[in-house]
């Protein structure tokens, strides 16, 4: 376990605007804490520094764990979404049913290994939809 200093939780979860920057689900709604996950895992030569750090929901981040790479649906690795150098609207659609749909292979990989569309994850952003917070 990476001890993380409250300063430096407290940068990367203001700089998410206290949102998963992997599946966007805000912090508010969902009855738990965030954690800080290392983009790239400490096991793979990833740093503790804001740079490699991003605010994830316990969904994303433990499906991820210490991945940085799957395959996509033809065969081929790709690596996982990286919100410090990947733009989210590249790579990913909110779709009015609540699934997370993929723009890329970067996307599909990540859809796939951070399982963003399990059955109660798609109707909680649904209601998150219904209400407006997500669009
Ligand atoms: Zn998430």
């Amino acid at each position: 376990m990476i001890r993380i200093s409250e300063k430096l939780r407290l940068q990367v979860a203001q700089n998410a605007d206290f949102k998963c920057e992997y599946c966007l689900t805000p912090e508010f709604f969902l009855a738990t804490t965030f954690h800080i996950d290392h983009i790239r895992s400490v096991k793979h030569g990833g740093k503790t520094i804001l740079r490699n750090l991003a605010y994830a929901c316990p969904h994303c981040n433990q499906n991820k764990g210490s991945d940085i790479a799957s395959y996509s649906n033809d065969d081929e690795i790709v690596r996982l979404f990286n919100p410090r150098i990947d733009f989210w609207i590249e790579h990913f659609e909110v779709l009015s049913d609540g699934t997370i749909a993929s723009l890329s292979s970067i996307g599909e990989a990540t859809i796939n290994t951070l399982r963003f569309n399990q059955l109660e994850r798609i109707i909680f952003r649904k209601s998150l939809i219904e209400i407006g917070v997500i669009s």
